[in-house]
């Protein structure tokens, strides 16, 4: 149909056909020519641009480089020249890979690999050796360049030195290495000391606990001491005392312990123990304690050889022996002694088993001054004989036992005869002498249980518990004769012989009061004398007796 057309227009279809040629050669020469024509301009503009990127890339401060899509560098600026010391073209192609850092390559090649195939952008940080052999930090990025298909034309990079930057990282990572270590170790103190902290709080708590507990316990016993001085204080005689506090002790200690006492001479006997006391000697010499011998507490603690008192050999607990003192004198020790329960001693007690030691040495000191001071009251201390003023409360005390159970005591009332005779003629010291021979041999002469008394001057009072009027005239008898035999030495020569008056009463017979039947004796004693001394006259009856007696003989 084109041809129809064609021909349409000319009538000779040669010409037509000709003309045609003509035309598609025209036309094929044109765009022949016009592609030759945009070709070598693209090329002018080709080479333009990279005239101008080379020069652009010559200007900036950073290596800049390109590669081609098959990863080869085929440019690379001045600046890498200058830092490498290389002669330029001397580094293209892969030969940059020479100054890489041997432990950053690896790394590198991998990366540039994998962005060659994927077209992703290559970035990298890497050290690269300089001039100077000194690896310096880089920050290298590239990416591709694409045709309007799509497809890599070319890779443009480049890289920045960011050495400075890096460093001042790596130190700023290295104070903050440091600094974190510091914050570590702070807080690792801080935290050592919190537990520090908290433990001591725990011991003080603790100690706090204990100290409460030692202080109850302290005041307790502390108490249980006091009660035991008030009892102590309240005790007559020593074995009371020594009673008492043996019976405190287990209150007090809640150790073992004994109380060992000094018998006549240098022994001593185990008198009491407490809590299962282990005793291996019940008796033992003073030598054998060490307490003894130093005069003060012995400790030992479990296991110390150094000092054992034998007396206590085979105690395998700690013990401690304490001396009990009285005005001076020592009485025995206490020895207490670590049991099951509580094997070591608390050094701690040591004072309070110091002061109840101290407290029993004290009250049997008050027991014996108290007695020291009675029998100063009532002793005659010429004699030796009980005084007047006992005599009169211990007739008193006979007389009230006698007359409830009905029965006689007798009374007997002495003077020696011309006493002052002694005394004019071998001067006092002399009557005093035969005063203390005449009461010695009054008391060798009645039983343990009649009481002989000085009632004053040269007149001694004896009574006689049980003892009727006749049973005492017959003792008083016995005694005015044998006294005559009593030979009385002063300086070593004889004074001569004395006699004696006596007057004899009984009661009920001659009175029923101490009064009454002193009264009877003192007027018999009278009539003794009156009749002419050495002699021993019955009292009168008194005067109910008198008129019983009288009734009964008007009845015979
Ligand atoms: P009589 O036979 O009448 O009892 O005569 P007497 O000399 O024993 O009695 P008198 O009352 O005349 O004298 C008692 C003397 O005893 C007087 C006094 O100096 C003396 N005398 C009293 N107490 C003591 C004393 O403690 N020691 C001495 N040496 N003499 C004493
Ligand atoms: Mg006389
Ligand atoms: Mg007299």
């Amino acid at each position: 149909m084109s041809y129809t057309i064609l021909y349409g227009s000319y009538e000779d279809p040669i010409l037509g056909l000709g003309m045609l040629l003509i035309l598609i050669f025209a036309l094929i020469l044109y765009v022949v020519v016009k592609r030759r024509t945009l070709r070598a301009n693209a090329l002018a503009a080709k080479g333009e641009g990279d005239s101008q990127f080379r020069s652009l890339a010559e200007a900036i401060p950073l290596i800049v480089w390109t590669a081609g899509t098959d990863g080869l560098t085929n440019y690379i600026n001045q600046r890498w020249y200058e830092m490498t010391g290389t002669a330029k073209g001397e580094c293209l192609g892969n030969s940059w890979a020479e100054f890489v850092h041997p432990d950053d390559l690896a790394v590198c090649w991998q990366k540039w690999n994998d962005c060659i195939h994927s077209g992703e952008t290559f970035e990298i940080e890497y050290r690269l050796r300089d001039k100077d052999n000194r690896y310096r930090w880089f920050i290298n990025r590239a990416v591709p360049l694409r045709d309007a298909s799509g497809a890599i034309k070319q890779w443009f990079g480049s890289c920045t030195d960011i050495d400075d930057q890096m460093r001042n990282q790596q130190v700023l990572e290295e104070q903050i290495k440091e600094r974190t270590g510091e914050l570590f170790d702070a807080n690792t103190k801080l935290k050592e000391e919190m537990l520090e902290k908290d433990l001591a709080r725990k011991q003080l708590d603790q100690q706090n606990e204990q100290m409460m507990r030692d202080l109850t316990e302290r005041s307790t016993r502390a108490t249980v001491l006091a009660r035991m001085g008030e009892v102590l204080q309240s005790c007559v005689s020593q074995e009371e005392i020594l009673k008492a506090a043996v019976g405190f002790a287990p209150k007090i200690f809640s150790s073992s312990g004994a109380l060992a006492l000094l018998q006549q001479g240098e022994h001593l006997e185990v008198a009491s123990s407490w809590s299962n006391c282990l005793i291996p000697f019940p008796s033992f010499d003073r030598g054998d304690c060490w307490a003894l011998r130093t005069g003060h507490s012995h400790f030992v603690p479990a296991g110390d050889d150094t000092a054992r008192c034998v007396h206590a050999e085979g105690v395998k607990n700690s013990y401690v022996c304490i001396p009990i003192v009285a005005q001076g004198e020592t009485l025995g020790i206490l020895h207490f002694q670590g049991n099951a329960n509580h094997p070591q001693l608390r050094e701690s007690d040591l004072s309070l088993k110091n002061t109840f030691a101290g407290q029993i040495g004290l009250s049997i000191a008050n027991i014996r001054l108290r007695e020291a001071l009675r029998s100063q009251s009532i002793i005659d201390a010429l004699t030796g004989l009980f005084n007047r003023r006992y005599l009169e409360e211990i007739l008193e005390r006979e007389v009230r036992r006698a007359s409830r159970s009905e029965q006689p005591v007798g009374v007997m009332m002495l003077d020696l005869d011309h006493f002052k005779n002694f005394n004019d003629t071998y001067g006092h010291e002399a009557g005093d002498a035969v005063l203390r021979e005449a009461a010695a041999f009054l008391k060798r002469s009645v039983r343990a249980e009649d009481i002989v008394c000085r009632y004053g001057g040269e007149e001694f009072v004896i009574i006689l518990p049980l003892a009727d009027a006749n049973a005492t005239q017959g003792r008083a008898e016995r005694i005015r004769s044998k006294l005559q035999e009593l030979v009385v030495l002063h300086e070593g020569k004889s004074v001569g012989s004395v006699s004696v008056s006596v007057g004899v009463a009984a009661l009920p017979v001659h009175g029923e009061s101490s009064k009454a039947l002193l009264e009877a004796a003192d007027a018999a004693l009278y009539r003794a004398k009156r009749e002419g001394r050495d002699r021993v006259v019955m009292a009168e009856l008194a005067a109910p007796r008198r008129e019983e007696c009288a009734a009964l003989q008007e009845k015979a």
